[in-house]
């Protein structure tokens, strides 16, 4: 199985289809938003500082994304293929995965860019707010995170574009119609 690199503004779906295509596909999976939650609940060093940015909607340094993340690839087995989720967020990051990659004989397999309004986004986000509890699932930090996406993350649509591995996925209503264009996509891919 070839990687995947799941893309897309906070609140576009990208957790919730990532886990569909782990179940459909046996993947291993690396949500860095999760890692670093779990690091902030052991009270390790590194959640101490991830704390700080992800309660202010800001990113965590490069550096030390681009570190936790090769760790974190590192550890999974070899083989199965791993679907990114909320990696890469900078161009920096994406150079970075693209070269950790080539070093270990991979690469980036293909990339699912998640497109949804932003009115839908900020409607999901706060509903999740009331379901999960996330701290940075409040009105302001909302705010500031699509600003972030807007202005650090977004433009990488066009880095991946030019990589040739871009696969753009609409959202129109229906999850299940995201869904099957998302298989579908991954199987013509594979
Ligand atoms: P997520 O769960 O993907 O929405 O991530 C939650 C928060 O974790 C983000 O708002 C950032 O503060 C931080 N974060 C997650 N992934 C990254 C990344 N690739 N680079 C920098 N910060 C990240």
């Amino acid at each position: 199985m070839k990687n995947i690199i799941i893309f897309g503004a906070p609140g576009s779906g990208k957790g919730t289809y990532s886990d569909e295509i782990v179940a459909k596909y046996n993947m291993g999976h690396i949500s860095t938003g999760d890692v670093l939650r779990s690091e902030i609940k052991n009270g390790t060093e590194l959640g101490k500082i991830a704390k700080g940015y992800i309660d202010n909607g800001q990113l965590i340094p490069d550096e030390l994304m681009i570190d936790i993340l090769a760790k974190t690839y590192d550890a999974l087995p070899k083989g199965q293929g791993v679907i990114f989720d909320g990696f890469p967020r900078t161009i920096a990051q994406a150079e970075a995965l693209k070269t950790m990659l080539a070093e270990r004989g991979d690469d980036m397999g293909m990339m699912i860019e998640l497109v949804v309004d932003e009115e839908v986004l900020m409607a999901r986000l706060l509903n999740r707010a009331k379901e999960q509890g996330r701290a940075d699932d409040n009105e302001e930090t909302i705010k500031k995170r699509f600003d972030v996406y807007r202005n650090q993350t977004a433009p990488l649509a066009e880095w991946f574009e030019k990589e040739g591995i871009r696969n753009t996925f609409t959202w129109t209503g229906a999850k299940e119609t995201m869904l099957s264009n998302i298989f579908a996509a991954i199987d013509k891919n594979a």
